[in-house]
């Protein structure tokens, strides 16, 4: 199975000039859904980590199921707001536009290992950012797992000081 046949390309979304990978059709597919959880465990299978901790809203898509699979927990990375309890801030720029995220003060113990996963890594700001807060609360990011990399945006130089690893690429 060709993951990539599974995501659709919507041009122009959310505004001109963008090419919008979007995994909602993948997702859909039950077969394909799986078989994407599965690579990304695979892709860290190697990997030593307590944590997994994804940005809202698609990260936690691949990150509660990898929580499930690996029997790790699963800590959420939300827009401000939205965390009910005492949270650290960061604020960081985007592909389109500036956004803030926040994360649970006490959800993280000092050294504890973190494996980070989202859906898509375009320029890295966003995973840069929930570098920071992880890093604020001691945390050690061990990894970071994107089920799609634009290689053309160049999100790894971003992240140039972090283990990055992808598993469908454009
Ligand atoms: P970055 O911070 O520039 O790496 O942007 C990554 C974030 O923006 C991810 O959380 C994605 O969900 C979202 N994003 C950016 N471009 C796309 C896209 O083409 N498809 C789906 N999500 C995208």
């Amino acid at each position: 199975m060709n993951l990539k046949d599974k995501i659709r390309v919507v041009e122009d979304f959310p505004k001109e000039g963008i090419s919008f990978k979007d995994i909602t059709t993948l997702l859909q597919d039950g077969k394909a859904y799986k078989r994407a959880v599965d690579l990304c465990i695979e892709a860290v299978k190697d990997k030593e980590f307590d944590i997994i901790i994804g940005p809202e809203a698609r990260g936690f898509l691949i990150g509660a199921p990898m929580s499930y699979a690996t029997g790790k927990g699963f800590v959420p990375v939300r827009k401000p707001g939205k965390l009910p309890y005492e949270t650290v801030k960061y604020e960081y720029e985007l592909e389109y536009g500036t956004d803030a995220l926040e994360i649970h003060r006490d959800s993280i113990k000092p050294g504890q290992k973190v494996l980070i996963v989202d859906d898509l890594l375009a320029t890295g700001g966003t995973i840069l950012s929930t570098i920071k807060l992880i890093e604020q609360l001691g945390g050690q990011v061990v990894s970071v797992l994107f089920l799609i990399e634009l290689e053309f945006l160049n999100g790894r130089d971003t992240l140039k000081d972090y283990d990055v690893k992808s598993v469908i690429k454009y």
